[in-house]
């Protein structure tokens, strides 16, 4: 594997995904298959499992204790890969239950139903090859693999987003977390096991044996349950957050060179946690701990409170760690809403070097930016969970939504309210999951501002935009002019821009708003001006240029002062009437997506959008000095 050309071409994270997901991502429980194990809420998880760090045979126990949640439940129903023999279910009584296991699905019929409210508390007991994609690269459920680069054999599990069943009886359901999990595993005495939460016992056993008793009683989606068995030395360090110190456990392949070569990346991990918790809030497991588990594959994999991971670099540290808030502790509520996973986690990547290394950063949102703008085209925003690679995709899933979350900070222009409404975030939605109307919501509520067209133009909408600036000095005026041109189908970007005015002896950034497609201003500036930036702060996705053109002032001078066009009402009916243009300039009406819906003429100012569905259109209106793009409802 080439570590440095994999993280030139695709992010980490996303390109292990998404090689992992071409091949398992078909083997979701049906939706009568879902609906039968929505009769319960998972409240607890044991897990008693037989594991080798060069094998993916598994056998054991897994208990599991749920809550019905129906008016009364006589069939249990849960997910395992027919890879694996179902040796017996027996209750808590001892009393062993008929289970039917078929097309990865197990009927367990309950000799007398269980009423509502009351608990269901079953021993899963099986054994099986737990490898579900033989012959793959990299990941799957449940994979064992020797690192190329170190030697070191390891057997881990990754089940993000429906593999968990791969290797453990489990219902793969986002909106049920299990209030707490203990992985306990049996291995030889060589190995250690990484998993979530503390480390109670261990265990010695036997022929040689050890069992590593992890517990965690912090509520875990089913993907975030993980297992990471390998030789490793244990590497301890310590954050300090509000008064409490907290380990940090990594478990690192017992291999002369590895943890040399790892310490000053994980090292970071302290004081990532320490500037994240100031940020979003205290460290959500901060009861338990943090760590990495090494495994061999090309990224990494935010298992709460123990990272699995393949490469340990300083963006793919930040990334998990960032995970544990946004992902971990609030998880998306459905598949089309992982950005709020993978957007947040990119964007911590870029907030780590703020904190720990900030000259770094700009060229760490540049990069992101052009990534984004490597294609013309996309949104943050999709519908098909069934197209995995764009479910998953580096340049929009994660690019593109680190962006975005940078541009509603800059949206928010107030660095404190930014993060007290992450702060917020995790506190309104603690332990659960949230989807991009919560988010919006919330982000809505707390800043007292509308964000739709934020989200039309950024979020749903496709492109980019890019500026083209002509400006001029006469005495004591500047004079500037952009151009907005769009990418894709996204008609205008309205969106403030920051221009750096370099002018001898210093420079001063001014913000803009760009509310047409044509933006003419001027301001008084005594000192000779020299280089004019656009969005010198990296704040948006965009292009620009800017240069000196002479010609630009005494042309139409009237127009430096800000255009004055007036659309009313707003939201619209039957008329609209838009005044400050020619009152018969040509418009063109767009829908969100662009298309053209009306192309017309006004008539003394007015125009009829009578035919037009309810929704969110775009009107632009040229006349012979100037072209306008306004924004507006139809009821
Ligand atoms: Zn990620």
């Amino acid at each position: 594997m080439a570590f440095a050309s994999t993280y030139a071409q695709e992010h980490f994270c996303a390109t292990h995904k998404q090689k992992y997901f071409q091949k398992s991502y078909g083997k979701a429980a049906t939706s009568q298959q879902l609906s039968l194990m929505n009769n319960y809420d998972v409240k607890f998880h044991h897990l008693n499992l037989n594991i080798e760090r060069n094998s993916t045979i598994i056998s054991g126990n897994v208990r599991t204790i749920a809550k019905v949640v129906v008016n009364a439940l006589d069939t249990f129903g849960f997910e395992l890969h027919s890879n694996h023999t179902i040796d017996s279910v027996v209750n808590s009584s001892g009393v062993q239950l008929t289970v039917q296991h078929q097309s990865n699905f197990a009927y367990v019929l309950l000799p007398q139903s269980i009423q509502k409210d009351n608990l269901i508390d079953v021993t899963i007991y099986y054994h099986g090859d737990a490898l579900v994609a033989a012959g793959a690269a990299i990941g799957s459920g449940f994979t064992t693999g020797t690192s190329t680069r170190w030697g070191n054999q390891a057997t881990w599990s990754l089940s993000q987003p429906y593999s968990a069943y791969e290797w453990f009886p489990c219902k793969q359901a986002l909106q049920d977390k299990i209030d707490s999990v203990y992985t306990y595993v049996t291995t030889s005495n060589e190995n250690k096991v990484g998993a979530i939460g503390v480390i109670k016992d261990v265990v010695n056993l036997s022929g040689n044996k050890v069992r590593y008793q992890w517990q965690s009683k912090l509520a875990v989606d089913y993907y975030l349950i993980s297992i990471a068995v390998a030789k490793y030395v244990e590497y301890n360090t310590y954050a300090h957050i509000d008064g409490d110190s907290m380990l940090i456990q990594d478990y690192i392949y017992d291999n002369p060179a590895t943890l040399t070569t790892f310490k000053p990346e994980l090292d970071k991990t302290a004081p990532m946690i320490e500037g994240f918790s100031n940020w979003f809030g205290k460290y959500p497991f901060w009861k338990e701990k943090y760590g990495h588990a090494m495994a061999p594959f090309s990224g990494g994999m935010e298992h709460q409170t123990m990272t699995s991971i393949g490469i340990i670099n300083f963006s793919i540290v930040a990334h998990e760690i960032g995970h544990q808030w946004f992902g971990d502790h609030v998880t998306c509520k459905t598949w089309k809403d992982i950005w709020l996973n993978e957007g947040f986690a990119t964007y911590c990547e870029y907030l780590a070097l703020e904190l720990l290394s900030p000259s770094e950063a700009p060229a760490d949102m540049i990069a992101v930016h052009n990534t984004v703008m490597s294609q013309t085209d996309g949104s943050i925003w999709f519908e098909d969970t069934t197209n995995v690679s764009r479910m998953f995709s580096s340049r929009l899933t994660y690019n593109k939504a680190g962006a975005f979350v940078h541009i509603l900070r800059y949206e928010l222009n107030n660095d404190s309210l930014f993060f007290a409404i992450l702060k917020r975030y995790q506190q309104q939605f603690a332990f659960g999951t949230a989807n991009t109307a919560d988010f919006k919501t919330l982000l809505e509520q707390q800043s007292s501002k509308d964000f739709t067209q934020v989200f039309n133009q950024w979020f749903y909408g496709q492109g980019y935009p890019t500026f083209n600036v002509s400006w001029n000095q006469l005495n004591d005026t500047l004079y500037l002019v952009s151009n907005q041109t769009v990418s894709s189908t996204t008609p205008l970007f309205n969106t403030p821009v920051e221009y750096k005015i370099t002018y001898a002896g210093g420079d001063t950034t001014l913000r803009i708003m760009h509310n047409q497609k044509q933006v003419w201003f001027k301001l008084p500036i005594n000192k000779m001006v020299s280089a004019i930036a656009i969005d010198p702060n990296n704040w948006i996705i965009n292009r620009g240029t800017a240069a000196k053109d002479v010609t630009i002032v005494g042309l139409n001078e009237q127009l430096f002062n800000q255009s004055n066009v007036q659309l009313y009402p707003n939201p619209a009916s039957q008329q609209i009437q838009i005044n400050g243009v020619n009152p018969s300039s040509n418009v063109l009406v767009f829908d969100a997506l662009g298309r053209v819906q009306i192309s017309t003429t006004l008539k003394n100012n007015n125009l009829d959008v009578s035919s037009l569905n309810s929704g969110l259109y775009w009107v632009e209106v040229k006349d012979a000095l100037n072209q306008n793009c306004i924004q507006f409802i139809k009821q």
